[in-house]
Order: C-alpha cells, then structure tokens, then sequence
C-alpha cells in the first residue's frame, strides 16, 4: 500500500506515520527526516537544504524529486511506504506520478489532516524532539516528566530550528502558497480522504486506519 500524508506542517503527519508503520510494516519516507539526516552528517545535501530550511522555504524541487525517486527504489519500499512531507508542489507530486507511472506502479490514497493554522501555531512552538531515539513531545501537551530530557532513553530534548514562531508563520504561509493545491489535485483523481487532525492522537489514529483498511 502505498500512502501519501498531506496536511500543514504540524497536523501529527509524522506522528500518525510512526504509528502506522508499525501497523503496515511499511517504510516512512519523510523529506523532512531525511534533509535533518543529511544535515547532522554534514552532507552537502544537508547544508544545501538547511538554506531553505531555516527560512521556512521549500528545498528547491529538482533536489527533493531526486532524493525520493533514488529512495523509492530501494528493497524496503517494494511492499509500500507512506510518504510524509513529499509531495510538497504541484511540480513534485506531477514528478512522482511519472516516476511510479515507469516503475508500474502509483499511489494508493492521499490522507489530508486538516488542522486550523492557530492550533498548528500553538502545537509546532512547543513541539521538543529527542536528539537521541527521536521521541516527540509538546511542552503543553505532552511534557516529558523531567524538563528537556526524554522518557524513554534520557536523551536530551531539543526545539527544531524551524519551529520558532517566525519560522512557523513562513512554513504556514508556504503550505497555503505551495502545498494546498495537492488536495484538489488528488481529489480529481479520487483518492484523496480528508480527517479533521483534532482529537486525541489515538482517534486520529483510529480513523486513519479505518480509512486505509486492516
Ligand atoms: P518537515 O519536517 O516535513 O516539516 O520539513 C522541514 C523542512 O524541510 C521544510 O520546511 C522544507 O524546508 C524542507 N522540506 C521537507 N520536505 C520537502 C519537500 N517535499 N519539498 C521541499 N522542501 C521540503
């Protein structure tokens, strides 16, 4: 089964992914992740996308097709993935569509979490991420017992660069701009199902799967 996750930066793409892989042992292909990998390596990819990054701006397309068509070909992805993050343009998922088109192959269903941009702002300003095991946590939602230090492996816990309140405003404003246009997009071609990201992250969780099938 192969899955794309749209929604605004923030709308739990990556949580319910985490989630779901386990469910559908399936690969998580997430751009975001990936760019965050290259970086703390200090590859050039990293450097490159760290430019855009800190601005809130999209790593340009030519870079991003190239990475996930080179990762779309690896063992693991043969029995699905859920891509987290990817497509962000029109330009990408018109760039996807040809590469699985030459592979035989093509997208199952789109699922779009819909979340207001004044609770997205609320949730990415406290979002903390574990340096060590990548554990997520909310400094309102979900505080970890000790401050700054993870549950579950005593990691130390970090803000991402790009999601203080400017950043967040900009990556907003670069969703609505860029990215929105991929739900009307995959909803002429029938496979787009939209669920409100309100909720606990168990229902969320819940409807995904009900959406996708056992
Ligand atoms: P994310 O972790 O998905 O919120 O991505 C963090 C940042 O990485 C974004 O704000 C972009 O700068 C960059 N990025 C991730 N995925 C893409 C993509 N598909 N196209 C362009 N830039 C991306």
């Amino acid at each position: 089964m192969n899955i794309i996750f749209l929604g605004p930066p923030g709308a739990g793409k990556g949580t319910q992914a985490k989630m779901l892989i386990e469910k559908y042992a399936v690969p998580q292909i997430s751009t975001g992740d990936m760019f965050r990998a290259a970086l703390k390596d200090k590859a050039p990819l990293g450097m490159k996308a760290k430019e855009y990054m800190d601005k809130g701006q999209l790593v340009p397309d030519e870079i991003v097709i190239g990475l996930v068509e080179e990762r779309l070909k690896q063992d693991d992805c043969k029995k699905g993935y859920i891509l987290d993050g990817f497509p962000r343009t029109v330009a990408q998922a018109e760039a996807l569509d040809k590469a699985l088109a030459k592979m035989g192959s093509k997208i199952d269903h789109v699922v779009s979490i819909e979340v207001d941009n004044k609770e997205l702002v609320k949730r990415l300003t406290g979002r903390r991420t574990c340096r060590k095991c990548g554990a997520m946590y909310h400094a309102i939602f979900k505080p970890p017992v000790n401050k700054d230090v993870c549950d579950k492996c005593g990691g130390e816990l970090y803000q991402r660069d790009d999601d203080t309140e400017s950043t967040v405003m900009s990556r907003l404003e670069v969703y609505d701009a860029q990215t929105k246009p991929l739900i009307d997009y995959y909803q002429k071609k029938g496979i787009l199902k939209s669920i409100p990201g309100i909720g606990s992250i168990d229902d969320i969780f819940n409807k995904i799967v009900s959406i996708l099938g056992s």
